[in-house]
């Protein structure tokens, strides 16, 4: 059953009908998080009132039950992304752990002092700092892939980036401050090329668009649940097979083990090996659930409608007098990045915020990226499915109304 999308979605997040300073809530912080549809909401409750008991450890009815809940959940993952194979899947907090996992199993297997890894100048804090403590920890090297001032990556320049220490690339499929969606086949195609594997992080993809792993041939793809309308404490790491085989387990536990003696212990096959301790079941039953209702609406429904909200974003707001935008890429995605004349991002939006506007300023994680374009943050704001442009006229009205103050 396709749902209409825009307006007609709204019911289904009951958040969105509330005031803030008695005004009506114009929440525009998508990339941050999102809002959870009933459905989502629903099956938690649900699964914590009927289902509730702890996972793979019990012979018993309900932790049988949540435990197919919590497996069928990995099933709606690998479909979703494409994975070949459910040991393909394992489930983490969110992007950073997912992240943190890589860094530190994939240093600890594969890299010694001087080796370098390859990230892009848009990246996140949380594809930076792992990375640095593996440097402090380890003498690893990080390279950067430079942009131009459209926010794009130079391709050219990343392949100028590779050595005979190069041992793996890490970048962002969307940035969460520009929008720009990185073409990640490409780097895909040329770092493999160099015989060098590939993480992609995928935390501000996978809420817009259909990622295919198999297609994109990265070796680790990352998530985070709540950005996507699923709960928050949950996360993916997608990572090839014969990569995961390969990198030593990141946290020790419960659940990640075969046997345990005080002198050996033998690790679980995948994906069990990377997932130490008590799961979130119930909020891998959430995403699971958020995975189902973004698909009944169409993936490409609503990668349409937020590209269109975003043109129309850019429209509105370029016409507005001392309008900076930043991220002119073609195709950007569901991000746009500003600031207005001399006034302060944090000014801008705290007024913005006062007429019910809910935008994100400052750095967004990303202060490299905020050097490269010389100043100290930006206003955001980022899209979701239930945007309409009414609420960017708001935005834009809103905008040039709180300039006219200063
Ligand atoms: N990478 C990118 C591109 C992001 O936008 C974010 C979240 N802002 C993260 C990583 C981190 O995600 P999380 O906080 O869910 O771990």
């Amino acid at each position: 059953r396709p749902l209409p999308i825009g307006d007609e979605v709204r019911n289904d997040f009951p958040i969105l009908s509330r005031t803030v300073y008695d005004r009506p809530l114009v929440y525009l912080d998508n990339a941050a998080t999102t809002q959870k549809p009933l459905c989502v909401l629903d099956a938690m409750r649900d699964e914590y009132l009927n289902v509730n008991a702890n996972v793979h450890r019990g012979v018993h009815y309900l932790s049988q039950k949540a435990t197919d809940l919590h497996e069928a959940a990995r099933e709606r993952v690998r479909s979703f992304i494409n994975a070949r194979s459910t040991n393909e899947i394992v489930f983490t907090r969110g992007t950073t752990e997912s992240i943190n996992l890589v860094v530190s199993s994939f240093c600890d297997e594969f890299m010694t002092e001087g080796d370098e890894v390859i990230l892009s100048v848009m990246e996140h804090h949380s594809n930076i700092v792992p990375w640095q403590l593996q440097a402090a920890r380890k003498g690893i090297a990080i390279r950067v892939i430079p942009m131009n001032d459209r926010g794009e990556l130079l391709v050219d320049e990343f392949e100028h980036l590779f050595t005979d220490r190069t041992r793996i690339v890490s970048v962002a499929h969307v940035s969460n401050v520009l929008g720009t969606v990185n073409d990640v086949d490409e780097i895909v195609r040329i770092s493999h090329q160099h015989g060098v594997p590939v993480m992609i992080d995928g935390a501000q993809s996978t809420p817009h668009f259909k990622v295919d792993v198999q297609s994109m041939d990265c070796d680790f793809f990352v998530f985070s649940g709540h950005k996507m309308y699923g709960p928050t404490g949950v996360g993916v790491l997608y990572g090839k097979e014969e990569w995961l085989d390969r990198l030593p387990p990141y946290q020790g536990g419960g659940e990640m083990i075969e046997s345990v003696s005080f002198d050996k212990t033998v690790f679980a096959h995948l994906p069990f090996k990377f997932e130490a301790g008590t799961p979130d079941y119930v909020a891998t039953h959430g995403l699971a659930k958020a995975i189902d209702y973004m698909e009944e609406i169409g993936l490409d429904r609503i990668s349409a409608h937020e590209r269109e909200l975003t043109r129309y974003c850019m429209e509105r707001l370029r016409n507005i007098d001392g309008m900076r935008l930043f991220g002119e890429s073609e195709g950007k995605d569901a991000v746009v990045s500003f600031l207005v004349g001399d006034i302060h991002h944090l000014d801008l939006g705290t007024l913005l915020d006062r007429l019910g506007i809910a935008v994100r300023t400052g750095h967004h994680c990303a202060e490299p990226l905020m050097q490269r374009l010389g100043i100290q943050g930006t206003v955001r704001a980022s899209f979701a499915l239930y945007n309409t442009k009414e609420e960017i006229d708001i935005l834009a009205d809103g905008i040039t109304r709180v300039s006219r103050m200063f």
